[in-house]
């Protein structure tokens, strides 16, 4: 499973930042980083961080389910 952002979409609001911080992070100019992919630690909260962000910026790739 692979995240990406949509960088024209995102309004850097922090919602996803907020659920998965270990990688989902933004910086003082208000542009979206992702520090990592998510590992199956993380794997859920990522999800619940695609569900929730209100701009509809970020989605999964390579993900079966
Ligand atoms: S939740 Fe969506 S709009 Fe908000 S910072 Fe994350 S990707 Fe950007």
């Amino acid at each position: 499973m692979r995240v990406v952002v949509d960088h024209q979409a995102c309004e850097a609001n922090g919602v996803c930042e907020g659920i998965a911080p270990e990688i989902f992070q933004l910086d003082e100019d208000d542009n979206l980083h992702l520090l990592d992919q998510p590992g199956a630690d993380s794997e859920e909260r990522v999800r619940r961080a695609v569900r929730s962000c209100p701009k509809v910026a970020l989605s999964l790739e390579g993900d079966r389910e």
